[in-house]
């Protein structure tokens, strides 16, 4: 069995949700990292367990399959996940929306293996009408969830996120005073490192296309905070000589154009770091500043230029965020 010395650093890995995961933790005398690397796994192993919409013994893959008119009873992390996404589906207008399952596989970005191409104007319009999280009925605070025939949910844009908190409450109910969390991508970082100082991230935007220059990195400090970045450089294809990546616009149920190459926020968690980068995404480059802006939140987009480059703009509350 391996043990750390006094405060020491450690690392630990290993897969999930289709990725890796990551944590750097500050182990205490005599901790057992073995211990620690299987509950980290089994949190995340919940996760995919209940949300996994590749995995159909999943809660999310049976609710999908359920007669109409069947309440099921959710799992408590699918409902608390749940409450996040629909609070963000209001707050954003709808740009994030947690039940757009049926497109999502329609445009080839789901499991169910649809080749990734535009699809049928009929088949665009019967996607839509299973789709919209008005449709969503919940009672017993949440805790159930109305099948009202067709509904397929997509936790996708939150899940990873959802993942990162999770780890990270599990490691302090564990007594661990300070780590670095992530899942795919999505961070979150808490206590300090032995130097006294806030966790450091680097936050990177690489294009797609290798002939673009990349971006300068950003250095973020993560003092109790999550970051989280949405992309479209691996899920995308191109046809006709448009790109259609993975991001869908649920107003018209196509994904997003002119998507931003990258759109990282940062927020007290990263479930909703997570839900809220995908719904800047939605909005654009130019509209999810604004509305960034106006709600204090810490956003930076990086986006095409117009003439062939990269852009970024971020607002305030993200400039205020970066390591000196
Ligand atoms: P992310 O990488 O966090 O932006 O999540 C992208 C994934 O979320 C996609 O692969 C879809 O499964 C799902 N998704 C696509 N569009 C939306 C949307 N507008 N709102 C919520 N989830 C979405
Ligand atoms: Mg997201």
């Amino acid at each position: 069995m391996e043990h750390a010395s006094a405060g020491s650093l450690a690392s630990l890995g290993g897969e999930t949700m289709g990725t890796r995961w990551s944590v750097r933790l500050i182990a205490p005398p005599r901790a057992d990292l073995h211990a620690l690397h299987a509950r980290i796994q089994q949190a995340l192993d919940r996760v995919v367990a209940q949300m996994s919409t590749w995995d159909d013994a999943s809660d999310i893959c049976r609710f999908r399959n359920a007669p109409a008119g069947t309440w099921w009873k959710l799992p408590e992390e699918f409902a608390r996940v749940l409450e996040c996404a629909i609070e963000v589906a209001g707050a954003s207008d709808g740009a994030f929306d947690p039940t757009l399952g049926p497109l999502v596989d329609l445009w080839g970005f789901g499991s169910t293996g649809t080749p990734r191409r535009v699809p049928g104007a009929d088949a665009l319009e019967q996607a839509r009408a299973r789709s919209g999280w008005t449709r969503i009925q919940r009672r017993d605070a949440g805790r159930e969830l109305l099948q009202p025939g067709g509904l397929q949910l997509d936790l996708s844009a939150i899940a990873k996120g959802f993942g990162v908190d999770l780890v990270a409450a599990q490691l302090r109910s564990l007594g661990i005073r300070a780590a670095l969390v992530e899942v795919g991508g999505e961070i979150g970082g808490f206590g300090r490192k032995p130097d006294g100082d806030a966790w450091r991230v680097l936050v990177e935007a690489t294009m797609a296309d290798a002939a673009v220059p990349e971006m300068p990195a950003r250095v973020l400090r993560l003092d109790d905070r999550a970051v989280a970045t949405s992309g479209d450089r691996w899920h995308r294809f191109d046809q006709d000589g448009r790109w259609y990546a993975h991001t869908i616009d649920p107003r018209s149920g196509v994904p997003v154009e002119d998507a931003a190459a990258s759109v990282t926020v940062v927020a007290t968690s990263a479930m909703e770091a997570d839900a809220w980068a995908t719904a800047l995404t939605v909005m654009g480059a130019a509209a999810g500043l604004e509305f960034a802006r106006n709600r204090g939140m810490a956003a930076r987009f990086v986006a095409a230029d117009g003439t062939g480059g990269l852009r970024e703009t971020m607002t305030g509350a993200f400039q205020s965020q970066l390591a000196a």
